[in-house]
């Protein structure tokens, strides 16, 4: 079975994705390939920061690998936390903290529009090929589930009346932005 370097450690991204490819492709990430560092995320764009990602694992290790960037956007804070959904209250990964700014930058505003939004950077046989993945939402005015990570608890996707973090895995990943981007990846692979 192929091999392809997901350039992640992110257990919850790791999940979604290889429950996607199953089968069809052994994912491997920087833990299976021994990569310990910490590879900054110094772009200011979601696919500056996917391709950072993706060239660090092919350059240093030569192995066919993508990475991703998302996060959330929200339309009354002109797209923030955007690229910085990871670290919008300031310490990268408080998922809780981010929720809080969230909810409270919202309080005095109409309009709780989202969406969240995925770019992967795939390099395949040394070439970049580039796919994304978009879901529009809603903020609720608080939390709800406790599955997922991240901004789940507060995003509704539009057409359903709970959150990504009061739907199973398999529910999550039929509709959110990295699963579309990622039928995108898989449906590339496959005409190969
Ligand atoms: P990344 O790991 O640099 O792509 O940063 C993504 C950040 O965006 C995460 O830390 C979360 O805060 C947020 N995010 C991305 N995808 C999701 C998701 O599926 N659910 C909830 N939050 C997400």
């Amino acid at each position: 079975m192929h091999q392809l370097v997901f350039a992640t450690n992110n257990t919850h991204k790791l999940e979604e994705v290889a429950a996607k490819i199953e089968g069809q492709i052994k994912l491997l990430s920087l833990n299976d390939i021994n990569c310990t560092d910490d590879i900054a995320e110094t772009g200011e764009t979601f696919r500056e920061n996917a391709s950072i990602k993706s060239h660090y694992v092919y350059n240093k290790y030569k192995l066919d690998c993508f990475g991703d960037d998302s996060g959330l956007e929200i339309d009354a804070l002109n797209g923030e936390p955007g690229v910085y959904s990871a670290r919008y209250a300031g310490e990268h990964g408080n998922h809780d903290a981010n929720i809080n700014k969230v909810l409270a930058s919202l309080q005095n505003v109409t309009g709780r529009k989202a969406r969240f939004y995925t770019v992967i950077s795939l390099i395949w046989n040394g070439e970049e090929h580039l796919f994304d993945g978009t879901i529009e939402g809603t903020i609720c005015q608080e939390r709800s589930g406790s599955e997922g990570f991240g901004y789940d608890p507060i995003f509704q996707p539009d057409g359903y009346d709970v959150t990504f973090a009061e739907m199973s895995l398999d529910e999550k990943n039929k509709i959110s932005h990295r699963a579309i981007a990622m039928e995108k990846l898989i449906d590339f692979l496959n005409g190969r």
